[in-house]
């Protein structure tokens, strides 16, 4: 018999409707052993999700404000899932135990992890599978780096144990015991750990929508959905935007080759979208998909004949890096270069870092530029077309936007543009019409 992971996302656990779909689900095919839960996403657009929430509560609590009428939203939610799938199960104990740790300071991602660790303990409740906790089964080092041997060991264990398993997603333990989050939407990325620690045949991702669509659906309108794709197209489509999965996710399941499926759990039946390592499918498209991020600064430095100075690049990533800024790209002419870095790690920094870049390098000219998005147009088939970014840029001349900045991966598998944000949307749907109509 061979096994699944089966991890379901915010919106597949957001109320009692929800986790009786889920039951159907998980139990309509035995191979589904190992399940990991987010906390409840959003019920409607109004709605807010319980991550959210607790972040909130932690904030009230923090600045001594009353946080309770928020923890009671909380509350509200898994109450409303215990009565709807008809659950016979009493939380007050966790519920009061909540309220003393945001009250007695308990730090800031405890307090998140709460909303999986509930939600994992009432599914486990519902579907009669055990409930097993990630602070058991994922560790960190003492820098915060994901602990690989301790944690493949704990999962091999648990598979021992536990015949079947419901397992909160998003968090895992420190060394002393404390337990640390992943970044937003992390669920995805405890997934694919326990899916590589027991070695599943399959890693099923259930969400909100039936695979992984070439563009984002919120801003094109009934995108193509995408068959197959493989970890890395992917992995860069979600680091350039796409959030249907952790961009981070397909690192543990590429190293143990575990296909994923995407799939939606309010349309079962529909067939979703497999990512694996390769496919050798024929008449293939030029590209995959399309994806893109706001909120990036292009930094343009110009001298002439840098090249000539040896340290000249060292000297700038020094700068870069005392002033813990992450660079996302840097294109290159001549004598001239851009640094191309999300906004955030600008903030309240300019100024220094133009005193610092100036001190450092003595460039003739510097300039900064901001609110920038950028777009990566991604597929392996873009090796064997020509004339892939002719057919871009023309597209985005027709749609009459400007491009900042272009970058192409020296794998052949992106394109990267820069252009201003308030042409992104404009943008994309200009790409998308261009390579997928
Ligand atoms: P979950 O709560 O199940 O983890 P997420 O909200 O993290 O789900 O991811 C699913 C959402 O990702 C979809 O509802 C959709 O709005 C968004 N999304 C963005 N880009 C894409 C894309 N290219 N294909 C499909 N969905 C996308
Ligand atoms: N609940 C967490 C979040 O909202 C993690 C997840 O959903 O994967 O980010
Ligand atoms: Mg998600």
């Amino acid at each position: 018999m061979s096994i699944i992971v089966s991890k379901f996302g915010g919106t597949s656990l957001a109320n009692g409707r929800q986790f009786l779909r889920v039951k159907d689900i998980i139990l309509s095919n035995e191979d589904r052993k190992y399940i990991v839960a987010s906390a409840p996403g959003k019920s409607n657009s109004e709605d807010t999700k319980v991550t959210d929430l607790l972040y909130l509560s932690y904030d009230l609590a923090k600045h001594k404000i009353t946080f309770i009428d928020t923890l009671e939203k909380v509350f509200d939610k898994y109450k409303d899932i215990i009565k709807n799938a008809n659950l016979d199960l009493d939380l007050s104990e966790y519920f009061n135990q909540l309220k003393i740790d945001l009250e007695s300071g308990k730090d800031r991602d405890f307090i998140a992890s709460r909303g999986e660790y509930l939600n994992a303990y009432i599914l486990a409740n519902l579907i009669g599978y055990d409930f097993v906790d990630a602070k058991d089964l994922i560790f960190f080092d003492e820098n915060g780096n994901f602990d690989e041997k301790k944690s493949y060991n704990a999962i091999e264990n648990m598979k021992k144990n536990h015949k079947n398993a419901v397992i909160p997603g998003f968090y895992g333990s420190m060394p002393k015991g404390n337990i640390k989050t992943f970044s937003r939407g992390g669920g995805d990325l405890t997934g694919s750990i326990i899916s590589r620690g027991v070695k599943t045949d399959l890693y099923e991702n259930w969400t909100d929508i039936s695979g992984f669509m070439s563009a984002d659906p919120r801003i094109v309108k009934n995108p193509n959905k995408i068959e197959v794709i493989t970890y890395k197209e992917l992995r860069e489509l979600s680091y350039a935007g796409a959030s249907v999965l952790h961009e981070e996710a397909i690192i543990p399941v590429t190293v143990a080759g575990i296909p994923i499926e995407i799939k939606n759990t309010f349309k079962p039946e529909e067939k979703g979208t497999l990512i694996v390592e390769d496919t050798f499918e024929k008449g293939l498209s030029e590209i995959t998909g399309v994806s893109g991020k706001k909120h990036f600064s292009v930094i343009n430095i110009e001298k002439v004949q840098m090249n000539k100075d040896k340290s000249f690049h060292r000297k700038l990533m020094s700068v870069l890096e005392v002033n813990g800024i992450y660079l996302e790209h840097m294109p290159s002419s001549i004598d001239s270069l851009s640094l191309i870095v999300a906004d955030k790690y600008l903030t309240g920094k300019i100024d220094t870092l133009e005193t610092e870049i100036k001190t450092l390098v003595n460039p003739d000219k510097i300039s900064i530029k901001s609110n920038i998005a950028l777009i990566t147009v991604v597929g392996r088939g873009m090796i064997n077309s020509v004339g892939t970014s002719a057919k871009l840029f023309t597209a985005l001349a027709a749609a009459g936007v400007n491009i900042n900045m272009i970058v192409q991966g020296a794998s052949e598998l992106n394109i990267i543009v820069g252009v201003e944000e308030k042409d992104y949307e404009k943008a994309i749907n200009s790409i998308y019409d261009s390579f997928m109509n």
